[in-house]
């Protein structure tokens, strides 16, 4: 039989947008299974919880073959090695990115010869999207539909009541 290629998706995704969805839809036309992996970091603080954040990715990838979730701490390439994983996958939005993908892909292989890093680039639509800047709308009662899951919409409204 064939052996399965197992990509991992890495991310804080705090939270989910489209452009990260059309990054995971992409990889799953190409991979046999996508792992999204959540980092768990206290350190780097995030408007929502872990568990949160893992929620709303498995709400959004409901019904995309071979999708699953989970979350990791340390080494990124550790928990490629735990899952068995083949590629990690990054999304690339403008040159802007590339640097420091550039570093941790470089990095990442240095730590394990076999994580290679594959990137995607995501619908011209999606190019000028971050978490960050979605965040950043909502806090101030901007519109972000079309840019973000539903779901996802309605959590952030209620981080941020109307001031
Ligand atoms: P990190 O903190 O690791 O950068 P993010 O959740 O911000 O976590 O992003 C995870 C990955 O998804 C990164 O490779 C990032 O470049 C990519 N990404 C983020 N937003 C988009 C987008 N709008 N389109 C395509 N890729 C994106």
């Amino acid at each position: 039989m064939k052996r399965q290629r197992r990509a991992v998706y890495p991310g804080t995704f705090d939270p989910i947008t489209n452009g990260h969805l059309d990054i995971i839809r992409r990889a799953s036309a190409v991979f046999d299974r996508v792992t999204v992996a959540v980092i768990s970091n206290p350190a780097k603080k995030a408007l929502l919880s872990l568990p949160e954040r893992m929620a709303l990715i498995r709400r959004a990838t409901q019904g995309l073959r071979g999708v699953e979730v989970a979350s990791f701490s340390g080494l990124l390439v550790e928990f490629l090695r735990t899952v068995h994983g083949d590629v990690i996958i990054r999304g690339l939005r403008a040159i802007s990115d590339f640097e420091y993908e550039f570093q941790m892909a470089l990095m990442n292989r240095r730590l394990n010869r076999h994580a290679e890093t594959v990137f995607m680039m995501p619908d011209e639509r999606y190019t000028y999207l971050s978490s960050s800047l979605v965040k950043e709308v909502v806090r101030f009662g901007g519109q972000v539909r079309g840019l973000v899951p539903p779901p996802v919409e309605r959590v952030l409204k209620a981080k941020f009541p109307k001031f």
